[in-house]
């Protein structure tokens, strides 16, 4: 026998739906995401695909870092401090072109991304970061930085607080592959946390042998969980993969907008 379900129950469904759908994501107005990307491997969904469903939005609970920055382990290679971008350099080659002040790094638009001289492979790290408040901007134009784990892998930054983008664009996505688990933002202005630990991508014969494997913790909510990397991140495309060496600089994305940064601490788990 077939089922129906009465009138009544399916508008109260779709009432919910409608209420689940904009809660917390702000009113989607125009697509923010894609539908002419190709298809992410073992998955349902394209690329930054518009349909893919956002995720729920979680109010984090509270860090150390929320009034001042938190303090590293003992046995953590400090990469900034407050003070000054010793620890970093250029992209493009040449000194760190970002601001210092206050305790805090910024993005300075058209400096260039900024790496650090030291490599690393396997590792635990911490990010503080802060939005531009008020916010500019909208979907991927807000606060867009990024954390790109071996220079290549992004753990996507953006004011994903009441700012609707297509769901593997978002705060503490895998760029591009894999969306947050759930969205743990806190507003423009407020400092965030990112806690990552990351499992290398191994190579040989110019091949990959293991994949490599992200887990975030956004402001202390699991976010990826030990997430499969499917190559370097791209904007619009499958990535593909590239063989590297293990140990490589970590890097800090300009896009362009002024995005802050503060005590970023990291734990090499493999040999140098
Ligand atoms: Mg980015």
């Amino acid at each position: 026998m077939k089922f129906t379900r009465p009138l009544l129950v399916n508008a109260a469904i779709a009432i919910f739906v409608g209420m689940t759908s904009v809660a917390g994501a702000g009113e989607e107005k125009e697509p923010t995401g894609y539908t002419d990307t190709p298809r992410l491997p073992n998955s349902p969904w394209r690329v930054h695909d518009d349909k893919r469903p956002r995720p729920r939005v979680v109010t984090p609970g509270t860090t150390s870092a929320d009034d001042h920055p938190g303090k590293p382990p003992s046995d953590a290679t400090i990469l900034f401090d407050g003070k000054n971008l010793d620890a970093w350099q250029s992209a493009k080659g040449g000194a760190a072109g970002w601001k210092v002040e206050n305790g805090y790094m910024q993005v300075v638009d058209g400096s260039g991304d900024i790496v650090t001289k030291q490599k690393f492979g396997d590792y635990q790290l911490h990010v503080e970061f802060a939005e531009p408040s008020p916010p500019v901007g909208n979907s991927q134009g807000r606060g867009n930085s990024g954390v790109f784990l071996a220079g290549l892998y992004e753990v996507q930054v953006l004011d994903s607080y009441d700012n609707l983008t297509y769901a593997d664009g978002q705060a503490s996505a895998i760029y591009g592959q894999s969306p947050p688990l759930v969205n743990a933002s806190r507003p423009p202005g407020q400092w965030q946390t990112y806690d990552i630990v990351f499992n290398a991508p191994r190579f040989a014969d110019g091949k990959v042998t293991s994949t490599g494997f992200v887990t975030v913790f956004h402001n202390g909510v699991l976010t990826q969980n030990y997430t499969a990397l499917l190559g370097p991140s791209v904007h619009h495309a499958l990535p593909t993969w590239k063989p590297h060496d293990l140990n490589m600089p970590l890097a800090l994305q300009d896009h362009h907008l002024p995005v802050r940064f503060r005590n970023i601490w990291i734990r090499p788990l493999t040999d140098q």
